[in-house]
């Protein structure tokens, strides 16, 4: 198949192409230049993430004969020769039988894996470790999971664990007490972009630059879905791929119809309205993908308009998004999400909706106008107040952390947790950002930081209200995501 072609060849080759994960690359980059690899690690992260492609590389490392020497001379090596992929133990170590791998989640039997796994306690044959890489681990039967524990805790010599989980919540404290943890991260889609680019190059086929933003976002952070997008595009394209190849392959609604819409709402022409969402549902689109869509839509022409101080536009697409985002929210559980869709658009093209009579009056004072003193108890009332008008996630992250510090022109947002600091990086930073711009006319730097001893008290008294709306927000999703960042 040619999408496993391009996956595989898609594969990082060593430790310094691990697109995204340059905090895992270094720290393993170190532990082996020291010798101090661990014997059992717990790979966690979202699927695409590169946890598997890690462990494969780590399995390589500890047999490979130039990082065995470089170890043993003390000759430096840099994450580019981690493997080095020369070697005849890097060659070979893909069709050993000493390095065992498969997939918690197939369907094999227990007996079956119990098989597998006492081949530890057996000499490897041709390499000088065996390595066992074990995907999505939480879903291995206790049974399994007991013989690994002791596996790890008195580890038969020459052995080491790769164990990969998307969920860690589901796999027992005492192998996440017993592993050395790599923590993945949501891979940013603007390094996805050029590594889509490499491949396209690979491939000979041009990837226009808007096509390869389209797949990165489409990825949400997975190099493994961006890749197969990439490959369905590639598949149905001749010497280029185009935007529209990219809608018209993964069955998008493209921006021209979701401009069709915007522009239609705007103009407060119902007819036209209903005309381009009844094409955009002709796309075979769910209702909830194509406000999703609208909203990210949405979402890139606000940054469009931004420097150009154009607040009553601005104003009147985050009314819309928010309209949308509850939309989506009360189309999850109905059962005519199609009508709420285009009732909440009709409603936004009405007229009533849209003079500026009707919009609170506060929300017309000049942004510019909002500053920061630098006296914290102050300005932290400022800022929740912004934040209140931002999104969900947003809010979640804000459950997570506090202002510790303010000046003029910079905050200081302190998490319990390191994870949910990463989270915020990787998913708020940007839209806090803007939306910062937005209300004080002007850039404020965010610092972060972690502390762990923050207490919940100071948690808790940074946002009740926050506290209030996420907890009914979590009831209609019937999730606890953000009580388990
Ligand atoms: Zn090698």
């Amino acid at each position: 198949m040619a999408y496993e072609a391009l996956y595989t060849r898609g594969r990082p080759k060593n430790l310094a192409q691990l697109v995204g994960q340059e905090h895992i690359a270094k720290a393993l980059a170190r532990a082996v230049m020291s010798n101090r690899l661990s014997h059992a690690y717990l790979l966690v992260g979202t699927r695409g993430t590169g946890k598997t492609s890690t462990a494969r590389l780590l399995a390589k490392t500890m047999n490979c004969e130039a990082v065995l020497n470089a170890q043993k001379t003390g000759k430096p090596l840099t994450a580019n020769d981690i493997p080095c992929g020369k070697c005849a133990a890097c060659l070979s170590i893909d069709s050993s039988s000493d390095n065992v791998e498969f997939d918690a989640a197939s369907n094999r039997s227990v007996e079956d894996i119990t098989r597998l796994l006492s081949t530890a306690y057996l000499a490897p044959l041709q390499s000088r470790v065996k390595t066992f890489i074990i995907d999505e681990i939480h879903m291995l039967s206790n049974e399994a999971i007991n013989s690994i524990l002791k596996l790890i805790e008195e580890p038969p010599p020459n052995v080491a664990f790769f164990l990969a989980t998307t969920e860690l919540n589901k796999v027992p404290m005492t192998i996440r007490s017993r592993c050395q943890v790599l923590n993945f991260r949501l891979i940013p889609p603007e390094r996805i972009e050029p590594y889509l680019q490499k491949l396209a190059a690979r491939l000979e086929v041009e990837l226009e630059d808007a096509a390869a933003k389209k797949i990165a976002r489409l990825a949400e952070g997975s190099m493994r879905d961006a890749i197969t997008y990439l490959d369905q595009c590639y598949s149905m394209a001749d010497k280029k791929i185009s935007l529209d190849d990219v809608n018209e392959t993964l069955g998008l609604v493209s921006d021209a119809d979701l401009d069709e819409i915007i522009s239609a709402v705007k103009s407060q022409n119902r007819a036209d309205v209903a005309k381009s969402v009844g094409q955009a549902f002709q796309s075979g689109l769910s209702s909830i993908s194509i406000a999703e869509a609208l909203i990210t839509r949405l979402r890139d022409l606000e940054f469009e308009i931004l420097g150009r101080q154009n607040d009553s536009e601005l104003r009147t697409f985050d009314r819309f998004v928010d309209a949308l985002r509850k939309a989506a929210l009360e189309m999850q559980s109905s059962g005519v999400p199609d009508i709420i869709l285009e009732m909440t658009l009709m409603k936004l093209a009405a007229p009533e909706f849209v003079p500026a009579a009707q919009v609170p009056a506060a929300v017309n004072i000049p942004s510019a106008a909002k500053t920061l003193t630098g006296d914290l108890d102050a300005d932290k009332k400022i800022l929740y107040d912004i934040i209140d008008k931002s999104s969900v996630a947003m809010r979640g992250f804000l459950l997570e952390s506090n202002f510790t510090q303010t000046s003029a022109d910079a905050v200081t947002l302190t998490f319990k947790k390191k994870f949910a600091c990463e989270m915020f990086e990787t998913g708020g930073r940007a839209e806090l950002e803007k939306f910062f711009a937005q209300e004080f006319g002007r850039k404020i730097k965010i610092e972060t930081a972690v502390d762990e001893n923050i207490s919940d008290a100071a948690l808790e008294r940074a946002a009740p209200e926050h506290r209030e709306f996420l907890k009914k927000t979590m009831d209609i999703f019937q999730t606890d995501t953000f009580e388990k960042i």
